[in-house]
């Protein structure tokens, strides 16, 4: 599959294989790393998965602890509540070298690459948002395709 912008058409990825699941994410120490910088990628290059849990922002208070969007770990407010995604289900999860001709609009504070907690800050060319990335060095390094703001085309 090629998945282009649902608003242009423009093709955002080259051919994928879709993987069944998301993997889990490549266990990394950034901590240790000399130069921050990503992580290794979650999804393999040239293919892709679809998320099936929430993801993104928005971000609310959680009855229950726990991680607040897959791969993200807990996270909390500035009272101590637990924080839990209300984003969109059905992002399609794709290694961010895969992707072409996006522009990145922070959309949430990061230190040295971008934080998918603000939600989408992946921009296409014709000026549409599109995708959510993840490049921060303390975070997964995977790139979120919005499955409301792409098609996915046969090759
Ligand atoms: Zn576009
Ligand atoms: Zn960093």
């Amino acid at each position: 599959m090629v998945f282009v912008c649902a608003a242009c058409g423009v093709p955002l990825t080259g051919p994928l294989t879709r993987l069944p699941a998301v993997p889990e994410a490549p266990y990394t120490a950034w901590w240790d790393a000399d130069e921050p910088g990503p992580s290794p990628p979650t999804v393999p290059s040239r293919h892709y998965a679809v998320e099936a849990e929430p993801y993104g922002a928005p971000l609310v208070v959680a009855e229950v602890p726990g991680p607040a969007m897959p791969r993200r770990g807990m996270m909390s407010n500035v009272h101590g509540q637990p924080l839990v995604s209300q984003g969109p289900r059905g992002n399609i999860v794709i290694n961010p070298d895969d992707a072409r001709g996006l522009k990145l609009q922070h959309a949430s504070a990061a230190c040295c690459g971008a934080t998918p907690d603000g939600g989408m800050n992946q921009m296409c060319a014709c000026g549409s948002l599109v995708a959510t990335l993840s490049s921060d060095c303390c975070l997964p390094y995977e790139l979120h395709l919005s499955a409301g703001h792409v098609r996915a085309v046969r090759p």
